[in-house]
This record gives structure tokens, C-alpha cells and sequence, in this order.
């Protein structure tokens, strides 16, 4: 469906915020995330026009009403809010700003929120451009990975100007965990708090599949080990939990593809680069994280790294899971 076969895009006034009975949501890319977003949405009541080059993405929501639009002009034309979760800046630009992008569609007045894993430049580029038709635009990237996105309980960190941000509260609430979605500053903070937090999460993975494979070469149990980390100061969320995935079940989440990971580690050491600060423990996560990309594909899990270690000691770093150990009993 084009823009011109769309219904008139109902009234909002500026002050109003953006709820299921009074805005229409267009959304851009639809995979692993986005899928799950789109679904919440329209669970909570949105109307939604969205698109994605791969259109049999969209045949649920269609199915359950969605609109599908051809192009990023026309999801804007037929839109209030335009959201996209596209894979990397060179997607997110070429869907905002080329011909037939949503800098086109959009009418005056209108929102754009990127929340995808980003950088400003994009951003600030359509705010210079749609500055004298009132376009508003926020950056909202998220966490949670795809289960998060599924379950509508992303964290949510929003940069922009704090109207805005309230304005949306109820699209974003319908995404993410009420109590962690943040305002964390103006244009661009939320990409750079994403940033960072990809950046420990990744260094804390890293560091984990060192340990881990060591003291088991060293004779300890995988995991005793593990509790000991747990119960001691060196803990973190990955050795407690997330790498849980991968000894319980040797799933090193394919959900965010380690493509993907390695991007976001670039735009990390890029964005430390540009303010001045070294950082040499994230350049070398990036390298390993490059290494594990080129051996085991674009498309393996996030947590593939931990692999370039079960290689090298040749072991498998694998604990029973609960829930297999109770079937085997
Ligand atoms: P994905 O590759 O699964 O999905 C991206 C979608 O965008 C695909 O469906 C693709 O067809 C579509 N697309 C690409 N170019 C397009 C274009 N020009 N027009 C329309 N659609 C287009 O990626 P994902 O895992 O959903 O990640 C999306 C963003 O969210 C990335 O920036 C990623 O870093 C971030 N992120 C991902 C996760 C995760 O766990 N997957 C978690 C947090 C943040």
C-alpha cells in the first residue's frame, strides 16, 4: 500500500502524548528485534504502517492489521511517529535521508525515534534538515536482546528533548519495562549509554570465557567455579546469568548476529576515539570479536567469542542444564 491509499492521519497536537487511540505508528525493519516490537504494539493497541526490504516479514502483522507501506516515504506520509530498528548507521541513513526516505514522507511537525544501535550524525542531519517544519527526532537504542523484544521488556535509554520523551512514554511503554525506560540526556546520549553498555557486556563475556577456560584446564569443576564467581566480588550479570545460555545449552544466541556485535564495538572504539579518551581493553575485545566473526560467520551468536576459547583448549565449556538433568533422573 502506498501513501496515498492511507486514511488521513488522525490530529495530535504538540502537547498530547502519543497513545493507541490517537497516533498512528509507522516502523522500519523487522527482524530480530523489531519483530517482536511491532507484535507489542499492536497488542497494546497501535495502529501500525510498517515496512522491511524483506516484505514476508511482515505477514503476521498484516495478517493481524498492520498496513503495509512500499517505501520509507510513504510509512512517514501515513505515520505520527516513525520508529526504526534497522542493523547499522548505513541502513539507518539511507532510510531517513535518500530520495524516498522518511525525511521525504514525513509531514511537518512529525517524530522520527531511531532506536536502533547507532551514531548521531544521522540524526543531527535530519534535525537540520526538517528544523524549519517542526520534525522532532529522539534516539532511543535499546537492551534486552531479542526475548526482551518479544516479552515488551527492553530497556529503553532516550536522547532528546524531554517533551518529546514524555510524549512518546506510551509507544516506548509498550516496547519496554515501565520502571527502565530513561531519559538519559539530550540528542545522542541514548546511543552513547547503548554504546557503553554494549562495550562492558562485551568485555565482561570476553573476560568470563578467559577465566572460565583456565580454571577449568586448572582441574576445577565448571561449575563450582562459576557458584565461587557468583558468591565473590568478581561477579557480574554475564557470569551469573547470560553465559548460563551457553553452559546450559550451548546457545550462544544467534538472536543478535555477532555481525552485528562487531559493529557496535567499531562505533564504540570510534565514539572513544573522537572524545579523546584510549581505550585499549575495547579495542582488543573488538579484535577478538572480529576474529570470532571471520572464523565462525556473520550470522553466529553474540556470544560466539566464547567459542574461540573452547576451541583453543579444546573443551566444550558445558554445565547439565536443570531441566535436563531432571529428565535424565
Ligand atoms: P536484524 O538484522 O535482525 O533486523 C534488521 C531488519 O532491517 C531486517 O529485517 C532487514 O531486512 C531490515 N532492513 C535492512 N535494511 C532495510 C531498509 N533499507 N529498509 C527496510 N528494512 C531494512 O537486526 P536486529 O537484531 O533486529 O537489530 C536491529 C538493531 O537493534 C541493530 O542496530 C542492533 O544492533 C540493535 N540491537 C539488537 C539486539 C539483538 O539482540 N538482536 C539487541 C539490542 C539492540
Amino acid at each position: 500500500m502506498t501513501a496515498a491509499t492511507h486514511a488521513p492521519t488522525p490530529a495530535v497536537t504538540p502537547d498530547t502524548a502519543f497513545t493507541p487511540g490517537t497516533a498512528r505508528i509507522g516502523f522500519i525493519g523487522l527482524g530480530n528485534m523489531g519483530s517482536g516490537m511491532t507484535r507489542n504494539l499492536q497488542a497494546a493497541g497501535f495502529q501500525l504502517v510498517v515496512n522491511d526490504v524483506r516484505r514476508e516479514s511482515a505477514a503476521e502483522l498484516l495478517a493481524n492489521g498492520a498496513e503495509w507501506a512500499d517505501s520509507a516515504a510513504a510509512v512517514a506520509a501515513g505515520s505520527d511517529v516513525v520508529i526504526t530498528m534497522l542493523p547499522t548507521p548505513k541502513h539507518v541513513e539511507t532510510v531517513a535521508l535518500a530520495p524516498g526516505g522518511i525525511l521525504d514522507g514525513l509531514a511537518d511537525g512529525g517524530t522520527w525515534v531511531d532506536m536502533s544501535t547507532s551514531v548521531p550524525e544521522v540524526a543531527h542531519r535530519v534535525r537540520e534538515a526538517g528544523a524549519g517544519r517542526g520534525i522532532r527526532v529522539l534516539d532511543a537504542p535499546v537492551s534486552g536482546m531479542s526475548v526482551g523484544a518479544a516479552n515488551g521488556m527492553l530497556q529503553i535509554f532516550v536522547g532528546g528533548e524531554a517533551a518529546d520523551v514524555a510524549r512518546l512514554r506510551p509507544v516506548f511503554e509498550a516496547m519496554g519495562d515501565p520502571d527502565r525506560i530513561q531519559h538519559v540526556g539530550g540528542h545522542g546520549a541514548g546511543y552513547a549509554v547503548k554504546l557503553m553498555i554494549n562495550q562492558l557486556w562485551f568485555s565482561h563475556l570476553v573476560a568470563t570465557a578467559e577465566v572460565l577456560s583456565t580454571g577449568v584446564k586448572a582441574g576445577v569443576d565448571l561449575e563450582v567455579l562459576r557458584q565461587a564467581l557468583v558468591a565473590s566480588p568478581a561477579n557480574s550479570n554475564f557470569v551469573e546469568y547470560d553465559v548460563l545460555s551457553i553452559l546450559e545449552h550451548g546457545d550462544y544466541d544467534e538472536g543478535f548476529a555477532i555481525a552485528l556485535a562487531c559493529k557496535d564495538l567499531g562505533l564504540s572504539v570510534d565514539l572513544a576515539r573522537s572524545v579523546g579518551v584510549p581505550v585499549e581493553l575495547s579495542s582488543l575485545v573488538e579484535q577478538l570479536y572480529r576474529r570470532a566473526r571471520a572464523l565462525y560467520g556473520d550470522n553466529a551468536g553474540e556470544m560466539t567469542p566464547v567459542k574461540l576459547y573452547e576451541d583453543a583448549i579444546g573443551v566444550s565449556l558445558r554445565t547439565a542444564a536443570p531441566d535436563t538433568a531432571a529428565e535424565g533422573a
